[in-house]
Protein backbone atom coordinates (compact mmCIF):
# COMPACT_ATOMS: atom_id res chain seq x y z
CA UNK A 1 0.00 0.00 0.00
CA UNK A 2 1.29 3.23 -0.77
CA UNK A 3 0.22 6.78 -1.66
CA UNK A 4 0.27 7.59 -5.09
CA UNK A 5 0.17 10.96 -7.08
CA UNK A 6 -1.34 10.48 -10.16
CA UNK A 7 -1.83 13.87 -12.47
CA UNK A 8 -3.95 13.84 -15.68
CA UNK A 9 -2.71 15.85 -18.79
CA UNK A 10 -5.32 17.61 -20.91
CA UNK A 11 -5.21 15.05 -23.38
CA UNK A 12 -6.10 12.41 -20.77
CA UNK A 13 -9.07 14.33 -19.85
CA UNK A 14 -10.56 15.82 -23.24
CA UNK A 15 -13.94 14.16 -23.13
CA UNK A 16 -16.58 12.33 -21.88
CA UNK A 17 -15.32 9.03 -22.33
CA UNK A 18 -11.52 9.78 -21.89
CA UNK A 19 -12.68 11.28 -18.32
CA UNK A 20 -14.24 8.12 -17.63
CA UNK A 21 -11.68 6.15 -18.44
CA UNK A 22 -9.56 7.69 -15.72
CA UNK A 23 -12.43 7.31 -13.53
CA UNK A 24 -12.19 3.67 -13.73
CA UNK A 25 -8.24 3.60 -13.58
CA UNK A 26 -8.07 5.74 -10.57
CA UNK A 27 -10.91 3.13 -9.29
CA UNK A 28 -8.50 0.17 -9.91
CA UNK A 29 -5.76 2.09 -7.93
CA UNK A 30 -8.05 2.17 -5.22
CA UNK A 31 -9.11 -1.15 -5.45
CA UNK A 32 -5.46 -2.16 -5.43
CA UNK A 33 -5.13 -0.44 -1.89
CA UNK A 34 -3.41 2.34 -2.40
CA UNK A 35 -3.75 6.11 -1.23
CA UNK A 36 -4.45 8.62 -3.97
CA UNK A 37 -4.30 12.22 -4.82
CA UNK A 38 -5.19 13.35 -8.06
CA UNK A 39 -4.31 16.51 -10.39
CA UNK A 40 -6.22 17.48 -13.40
CA UNK A 41 -5.03 19.94 -16.09
CA UNK A 42 -7.68 21.54 -18.42
CA UNK A 43 -9.26 19.67 -20.96
CA UNK A 44 -7.97 18.93 -24.20
CA UNK A 45 -7.18 22.52 -26.00
CA UNK A 46 -9.61 24.52 -22.83
CA UNK A 47 -6.46 26.26 -22.13
CA UNK A 48 -5.49 27.48 -25.45
CA UNK A 49 -9.49 28.64 -26.20
CA UNK A 50 -9.51 31.07 -23.23
CA UNK A 51 -6.21 32.71 -24.40
CA UNK A 52 -7.55 33.05 -27.65
CA UNK A 53 -11.02 34.61 -25.88
CA UNK A 54 -8.96 36.79 -23.93
CA UNK A 55 -6.91 38.31 -26.97
CA UNK A 56 -10.47 38.38 -29.01
CA UNK A 57 -11.67 41.01 -26.40
CA UNK A 58 -8.34 42.82 -25.71
CA UNK A 59 -5.26 43.31 -27.50
CA UNK A 60 -2.90 43.23 -24.17
CA UNK A 61 -5.02 41.12 -21.15
CA UNK A 62 -3.85 41.96 -17.97
CA UNK A 63 -2.06 39.02 -16.62
CA UNK A 64 -3.97 39.23 -13.54
CA UNK A 65 -7.18 38.81 -15.38
CA UNK A 66 -5.41 36.31 -17.68
CA UNK A 67 -4.82 34.16 -14.52
CA UNK A 68 -8.06 34.39 -13.18
CA UNK A 69 -9.23 33.04 -16.57
CA UNK A 70 -7.43 30.54 -17.35
CA UNK A 71 -7.73 28.71 -13.85
CA UNK A 72 -11.31 28.03 -14.77
CA UNK A 73 -9.84 25.42 -17.55
CA UNK A 74 -8.77 23.10 -14.28
CA UNK A 75 -11.52 23.67 -12.47
CA UNK A 76 -13.96 22.13 -15.39
CA UNK A 77 -11.84 19.04 -15.11
CA UNK A 78 -11.69 18.75 -11.87
CA UNK A 79 -15.69 18.61 -10.84
CA UNK A 80 -16.23 16.21 -13.82
CA UNK A 81 -13.82 13.88 -12.95
CA UNK A 82 -15.23 13.68 -9.55
CA UNK A 83 -18.75 13.39 -11.30
CA UNK A 84 -17.27 10.63 -12.93
CA UNK A 85 -15.71 9.22 -9.84
CA UNK A 86 -18.78 8.74 -8.50
CA UNK A 87 -20.53 6.74 -10.70
CA UNK A 88 -17.42 4.33 -11.02
CA UNK A 89 -18.16 4.31 -7.05
CA UNK A 90 -15.15 6.16 -6.34
CA UNK A 91 -15.61 8.56 -3.07
CA UNK A 92 -13.86 12.18 -4.53
CA UNK A 93 -13.52 15.71 -3.81
CA UNK A 94 -12.23 18.31 -5.93
CA UNK A 95 -10.15 21.49 -4.65
CA UNK A 96 -9.02 24.35 -6.35
CA UNK A 97 -5.06 25.27 -6.14
CA UNK A 98 -6.06 27.91 -3.62
CA UNK A 99 -8.30 25.63 -1.46
CA UNK A 100 -5.50 23.24 -0.58
CA UNK A 101 -2.90 26.02 0.04
CA UNK A 102 -0.68 25.91 -2.86
CA UNK A 103 1.23 29.62 -2.31
CA UNK A 104 2.47 31.20 -4.87
CA UNK A 105 5.05 34.37 -5.73
CA UNK A 106 3.02 37.16 -7.12
CA UNK A 107 4.35 37.12 -10.69
CA UNK A 108 1.14 36.44 -12.61
CA UNK A 109 0.95 33.93 -15.59
CA UNK A 110 4.32 32.54 -14.66
CA UNK A 111 4.33 32.40 -10.38
CA UNK A 112 6.70 29.95 -8.83
CA UNK A 113 5.15 27.72 -5.70
CA UNK A 114 6.47 28.64 -2.49
CA UNK A 115 4.89 26.45 -0.21
CA UNK A 116 2.39 23.57 -0.37
CA UNK A 117 0.41 23.27 2.82
CA UNK A 118 -2.10 20.50 1.68
CA UNK A 119 -4.30 20.14 4.72
CA UNK A 120 -7.52 19.64 3.08
CA UNK A 121 -5.73 16.97 1.21
CA UNK A 122 -4.45 14.89 3.73
CA UNK A 123 -8.04 15.50 5.54
CA UNK A 124 -9.10 13.81 2.00
CA UNK A 125 -7.05 11.04 2.31
CA UNK A 126 -7.93 10.41 6.10
CA UNK A 127 -11.53 10.70 5.49
CA UNK A 128 -10.34 7.63 2.72
CA UNK A 129 -11.67 10.22 -0.49
CA UNK A 130 -9.93 10.83 -3.39
CA UNK A 131 -8.97 14.53 -3.65
CA UNK A 132 -8.75 16.03 -7.00
CA UNK A 133 -6.97 18.93 -7.03
CA UNK A 134 -6.86 21.68 -10.32
CA UNK A 135 -3.43 21.96 -11.53
CA UNK A 136 -1.51 24.62 -12.58
CA UNK A 137 -2.64 27.03 -10.42
CA UNK A 138 -2.16 28.68 -6.73
CA UNK A 139 -2.43 31.60 -4.69
CA UNK A 140 -0.11 34.48 -3.87
CA UNK A 141 1.52 35.72 -1.09
CA UNK A 142 -1.03 38.94 -2.03
CA UNK A 143 -3.78 36.31 -1.95
CA UNK A 144 -4.48 36.76 -5.67
CA UNK A 145 -5.19 33.88 -7.80
CA UNK A 146 -1.90 33.02 -9.60
CA UNK A 147 -1.23 30.34 -12.41
CA UNK A 148 2.27 28.73 -13.31
CA UNK A 149 2.90 28.79 -16.80
CA UNK A 150 2.10 26.51 -19.24
CA UNK A 151 2.12 22.64 -18.19
CA UNK A 152 2.14 24.08 -14.62
CA UNK A 153 -0.12 21.19 -13.45
CA UNK A 154 3.14 18.71 -13.68
CA UNK A 155 4.18 20.84 -10.96
CA UNK A 156 1.80 21.01 -9.04
CA UNK A 157 1.47 17.18 -9.05
CA UNK A 158 5.05 17.09 -8.08
CA UNK A 159 4.98 19.62 -5.18
CA UNK A 160 1.94 17.90 -3.69
CA UNK A 161 3.91 14.89 -4.46
CA UNK A 162 7.03 16.17 -2.11
CA UNK A 163 4.24 17.72 0.74
CA UNK A 164 2.60 14.76 1.10
CA UNK A 165 5.75 12.03 1.09
CA UNK A 166 4.15 10.17 -1.74
CA UNK A 167 5.71 7.27 -2.68
CA UNK A 168 5.65 8.39 -6.22
CA UNK A 169 4.11 10.61 -8.42
CA UNK A 170 2.86 9.47 -12.04
CA UNK A 171 2.22 11.96 -14.84
CA UNK A 172 -0.29 10.14 -17.40
CA UNK A 173 0.10 12.12 -21.15
CA UNK A 174 -0.45 11.48 -24.17
CA UNK A 175 3.01 9.54 -25.16
CA UNK A 176 4.13 6.37 -23.68
CA UNK A 177 7.37 7.76 -21.86
CA UNK A 178 9.84 10.24 -22.17
CA UNK A 179 12.06 9.09 -25.80
CA UNK A 180 15.50 8.92 -27.20
CA UNK A 181 14.19 11.80 -29.30
CA UNK A 182 11.15 13.09 -30.71
CA UNK A 183 9.21 9.82 -32.53
CA UNK A 184 7.72 12.23 -34.26
CA UNK A 185 10.81 13.44 -35.67
CA UNK A 186 12.66 10.16 -35.39
CA UNK A 187 10.97 7.12 -36.51
CA UNK A 188 14.06 5.27 -34.66
CA UNK A 189 13.34 6.71 -31.40
CA UNK A 190 13.57 4.42 -28.39
CA UNK A 191 11.48 4.68 -24.94
CA UNK A 192 13.92 4.97 -22.21
CA UNK A 193 13.10 3.13 -19.03
CA UNK A 194 15.26 5.38 -16.24
CA UNK A 195 16.74 8.58 -16.67
CA UNK A 196 18.13 10.29 -13.40
CA UNK A 197 16.51 14.21 -12.24
CA UNK A 198 19.53 15.60 -13.54
CA UNK A 199 19.15 14.52 -17.51
CA UNK A 200 15.61 15.12 -17.21
CA UNK A 201 16.18 18.32 -15.76
CA UNK A 202 18.55 18.76 -19.16
CA UNK A 203 16.10 17.60 -21.21
CA UNK A 204 13.50 19.68 -20.36
CA UNK A 205 15.66 22.67 -20.04
CA UNK A 206 16.45 22.19 -23.73
CA UNK A 207 12.98 21.77 -25.07
CA UNK A 208 11.55 18.42 -23.85
CA UNK A 209 7.85 19.61 -23.39
CA UNK A 210 7.02 15.70 -21.69
CA UNK A 211 7.48 17.34 -18.48
CA UNK A 212 7.78 20.56 -17.02
CA UNK A 213 11.14 22.23 -15.84
CA UNK A 214 10.06 23.09 -12.50
CA UNK A 215 8.76 20.10 -11.77
CA UNK A 216 11.27 18.00 -12.32
CA UNK A 217 13.38 20.62 -9.88
CA UNK A 218 10.63 19.56 -7.20
CA UNK A 219 11.17 16.46 -7.92
CA UNK A 220 14.82 16.39 -7.36
CA UNK A 221 15.15 18.91 -4.54
CA UNK A 222 12.63 16.26 -2.34
CA UNK A 223 13.80 12.86 -3.94
CA UNK A 224 10.09 11.99 -5.64
CA UNK A 225 10.44 9.25 -8.03
CA UNK A 226 7.92 10.26 -11.36
CA UNK A 227 6.40 7.45 -13.54
CA UNK A 228 6.04 9.14 -17.00
CA UNK A 229 3.39 7.12 -19.08
CA UNK A 230 0.20 7.07 -21.15
CA UNK A 231 -3.61 7.33 -20.62
CA UNK A 232 -4.22 6.02 -23.53
CA UNK A 233 -2.16 2.56 -23.13
CA UNK A 234 -1.53 2.37 -19.39
CA UNK A 235 1.82 0.40 -19.87
CA UNK A 236 4.89 1.17 -18.60
CA UNK A 237 6.55 4.09 -19.06
CA UNK A 238 9.77 5.98 -17.97
CA UNK A 239 10.88 6.41 -14.38
CA UNK A 240 12.98 9.39 -13.54
CA UNK A 241 14.76 9.09 -9.83
CA UNK A 242 17.55 9.53 -8.08
CA UNK A 243 21.13 8.37 -9.00
CA UNK A 244 21.03 5.81 -6.14
CA UNK A 245 17.46 5.02 -6.34
CA UNK A 246 17.09 0.69 -7.00
CA UNK A 247 15.80 1.60 -10.98
CA UNK A 248 19.64 2.74 -11.18
CA UNK A 249 21.24 -0.43 -9.82
CA UNK A 250 22.83 -2.15 -13.03
CA UNK A 251 22.28 -0.03 -15.48
CA UNK A 252 25.08 1.69 -17.35
CA UNK A 253 25.11 5.16 -17.58
CA UNK A 254 24.81 6.15 -21.01
CA UNK A 255 26.73 8.65 -22.88
CA UNK A 256 23.94 9.88 -24.72
CA UNK A 257 20.54 9.78 -22.98
CA UNK A 258 18.58 11.54 -25.96
CA UNK A 259 18.68 14.40 -28.39
CA UNK A 260 16.00 17.45 -27.56
CA UNK A 261 15.19 20.00 -29.90
CA UNK A 262 13.28 23.29 -29.19
CA UNK A 263 12.07 26.09 -32.17
CA UNK A 264 10.55 27.61 -29.43
CA UNK A 265 13.44 30.16 -29.01
CA UNK A 266 14.27 33.65 -30.47
CA UNK A 267 17.64 35.05 -30.78
CA UNK A 268 17.98 38.62 -30.10
CA UNK A 269 21.40 40.81 -30.89
CA UNK A 270 22.80 43.94 -29.48
CA UNK A 271 24.92 45.54 -31.51
CA UNK A 272 27.59 47.45 -31.26
CA UNK A 273 27.79 47.79 -27.64
CA UNK A 274 30.61 49.44 -25.59
CA UNK A 275 33.34 47.22 -24.67
CA UNK A 276 33.60 48.03 -20.87
CA UNK A 277 32.99 46.45 -17.49
CA UNK A 278 28.94 46.67 -16.45
CA UNK A 279 27.60 46.49 -19.86
CA UNK A 280 26.19 42.85 -20.12
CA UNK A 281 25.12 43.30 -16.16
CA UNK A 282 23.02 46.32 -17.07
CA UNK A 283 21.04 44.16 -20.39
CA UNK A 284 20.83 41.10 -18.12
CA UNK A 285 20.02 42.87 -15.66
CA UNK A 286 16.96 45.04 -16.86
CA UNK A 287 15.82 41.81 -19.08
CA UNK A 288 15.49 39.62 -15.34
CA UNK A 289 13.47 43.05 -13.69
CA UNK A 290 10.71 42.45 -16.61
CA UNK A 291 10.88 38.45 -15.78
CA UNK A 292 12.24 37.34 -19.00
CA UNK A 293 13.86 34.21 -19.44
CA UNK A 294 17.34 33.92 -21.16
CA UNK A 295 19.16 30.90 -22.34
CA UNK A 296 22.09 30.89 -24.52
CA UNK A 297 24.45 33.57 -24.76
CA UNK A 298 26.87 34.97 -27.17
CA UNK A 299 29.39 37.64 -26.38
CA UNK A 300 31.42 38.38 -29.94
CA UNK A 301 35.27 39.36 -29.95
CA UNK A 302 35.50 43.16 -29.18
CA UNK A 303 36.16 45.67 -32.51
CA UNK A 304 37.37 49.05 -32.32
CA UNK A 305 36.24 49.03 -28.15
CA UNK A 306 32.59 47.59 -29.49
CA UNK A 307 30.90 44.05 -29.89
CA UNK A 308 27.53 42.26 -30.16
CA UNK A 309 25.73 40.15 -28.02
CA UNK A 310 22.83 37.73 -28.85
CA UNK A 311 20.63 35.73 -26.02
CA UNK A 312 18.02 33.71 -27.01
CA UNK A 313 14.42 34.16 -25.28
CA UNK A 314 10.82 32.10 -25.23
CA UNK A 315 9.59 33.62 -28.71
CA UNK A 316 6.61 34.78 -26.34
CA UNK A 317 9.12 36.46 -24.40
CA UNK A 318 9.99 38.55 -27.63
CA UNK A 319 6.95 41.67 -27.46
CA UNK A 320 8.42 42.27 -23.71
CA UNK A 321 12.67 42.22 -24.37
CA UNK A 322 12.56 43.97 -27.62
CA UNK A 323 11.50 47.89 -25.67
CA UNK A 324 13.53 46.97 -22.69
CA UNK A 325 16.70 46.02 -25.03
CA UNK A 326 16.27 49.31 -26.96
CA UNK A 327 15.49 51.29 -24.20
CA UNK A 328 18.99 49.83 -22.49
CA UNK A 329 20.86 50.24 -25.70
CA UNK A 330 20.34 53.57 -26.15
CA UNK A 331 21.42 54.07 -22.66
CA UNK A 332 24.65 52.43 -23.13
CA UNK A 333 25.02 54.31 -26.66
CA UNK A 334 24.65 50.59 -28.67
CA UNK A 335 23.45 50.01 -31.85
CA UNK A 336 20.51 48.22 -33.43
CA UNK A 337 18.75 45.35 -31.62
CA UNK A 338 17.20 42.38 -33.70
CA UNK A 339 15.84 39.39 -33.61
CA UNK A 340 15.48 36.24 -35.54
CA UNK A 341 12.70 34.04 -35.01
CA UNK A 342 14.10 30.98 -37.99
CA UNK A 343 16.34 29.83 -35.20
CA UNK A 344 16.47 25.98 -33.37
CA UNK A 345 18.15 24.22 -30.40
CA UNK A 346 19.55 20.77 -30.55
CA UNK A 347 20.63 19.28 -27.41
CA UNK A 348 22.63 16.08 -26.62
CA UNK A 349 22.09 15.00 -23.38
CA UNK A 350 23.49 12.47 -21.08
CA UNK A 351 24.90 11.31 -17.36
CA UNK A 352 27.72 9.56 -18.92
CA UNK A 353 28.75 12.53 -21.06
CA UNK A 354 30.98 13.90 -18.26
CA UNK A 355 33.36 10.83 -18.17
CA UNK A 356 33.38 10.38 -21.76
CA UNK A 357 35.51 12.94 -23.97
CA UNK A 358 35.05 14.14 -27.48
CA UNK A 359 31.16 14.26 -27.02
CA UNK A 360 31.02 17.84 -28.80
CA UNK A 361 33.57 17.56 -31.00
CA UNK A 362 32.06 14.50 -32.74
CA UNK A 363 28.53 16.60 -32.72
CA UNK A 364 30.15 19.34 -34.39
CA UNK A 365 31.28 16.47 -36.84
CA UNK A 366 28.43 15.09 -37.22
CA UNK A 367 26.77 18.37 -38.33
CA UNK A 368 29.22 19.33 -40.35
CA UNK A 369 29.36 16.71 -42.41
CA UNK A 370 24.99 16.98 -42.53
CA UNK A 371 25.72 20.98 -43.82
CA UNK A 372 24.53 21.83 -40.81
CA UNK A 373 26.10 25.35 -39.29
CA UNK A 374 26.56 26.01 -35.88
CA UNK A 375 25.53 29.83 -34.87
CA UNK A 376 25.38 29.63 -30.53
CA UNK A 377 27.06 26.83 -28.69
CA UNK A 378 26.53 26.29 -24.98
CA UNK A 379 27.43 22.85 -22.76
CA UNK A 380 26.73 21.72 -19.11
CA UNK A 381 28.59 18.70 -17.59
CA UNK A 382 26.31 16.27 -19.00
CA UNK A 383 24.57 18.54 -21.83
CA UNK A 384 25.84 20.27 -25.59
CA UNK A 385 23.40 22.21 -27.09
CA UNK A 386 24.15 24.39 -30.77
CA UNK A 387 21.72 26.65 -32.24
CA UNK A 388 21.22 26.12 -35.98
CA UNK A 389 18.55 27.56 -38.70
CA UNK A 390 15.38 26.08 -37.51
CA UNK A 391 15.25 24.87 -40.82
CA UNK A 392 17.93 22.06 -40.14
CA UNK A 393 16.41 21.13 -36.69
CA UNK A 394 15.36 18.29 -38.05
CA UNK A 395 18.39 16.92 -39.94
CA UNK A 396 20.45 18.14 -37.46
CA UNK A 397 18.35 15.73 -35.03
CA UNK A 398 18.07 12.79 -37.00
CA UNK A 399 21.70 12.43 -37.81
CA UNK A 400 22.98 12.92 -34.32
CA UNK A 401 20.57 10.47 -32.88
CA UNK A 402 21.91 8.04 -35.55
CA UNK A 403 26.06 8.70 -34.83
CA UNK A 404 25.59 8.85 -31.22
CA UNK A 405 23.57 4.94 -31.86
CA UNK A 406 20.50 5.47 -30.55
CA UNK A 407 18.80 4.10 -32.98
CA UNK A 408 16.30 1.23 -32.53
CA UNK A 409 15.99 -1.94 -34.18
CA UNK A 410 12.81 -1.90 -35.30
CA UNK A 411 10.72 1.56 -36.30
CA UNK A 412 8.85 2.70 -33.94
CA UNK A 413 5.76 2.20 -36.03
CA UNK A 414 2.80 2.88 -33.37
CA UNK A 415 0.69 5.74 -34.32
CA UNK A 416 0.80 8.53 -32.24
CA UNK A 417 -2.22 11.21 -31.01
CA UNK A 418 -1.49 14.90 -31.37
CA UNK A 419 0.00 16.58 -28.31
CA UNK A 420 -2.18 18.95 -27.29
N1 LIG B 1 -3.73 23.68 -18.75
C1 LIG B 1 -2.42 24.25 -18.62
C2 LIG B 1 -1.75 24.32 -19.98
O1 LIG B 1 -2.35 23.96 -20.97
C3 LIG B 1 -1.58 23.54 -17.62
C4 LIG B 1 -1.22 22.12 -17.97
O2 LIG B 1 -1.79 21.53 -18.86
O3 LIG B 1 -0.32 21.57 -17.31
O4 LIG B 1 -0.64 24.76 -20.06
MG1 LIG C 1 0.75 19.30 -19.88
Amino acid sequence: MALIVQKYGGTSVADPERMRNVARHIAATRAAGHDLVVVVSAMGKATDNLMQLAHQVSANPPSREMDMLLTTGERISMALLCMALHDAGVEAVSFTGSQVGIITDTVHTKAKILEVKGDRVRAAINDKKVAVVAGFQGISTAKEITTLGRGGSDTTAVALAAALQADSCEIYTDVTGVFTADPRVVRQARKVAVLQFDEMLEMAGAGSKVLALRSVEFARNHDVPIHVRSSFTWEEGTWVVGRHHERMKNMEEPVISGVVQDASESKITILGVPDRPGVSADIFEALAKANVNVDMIVQNTSTAGTTDISFTVPKADVATAEPVMSRVAKQLNAGAVTHDDGIAKVSLVGAGMKTSPGVAAKMFRVLADNGVNIEMISTSTIRVSVVVRAAMMQTAVQALHTAFGLDSGDDYAAPLPERK
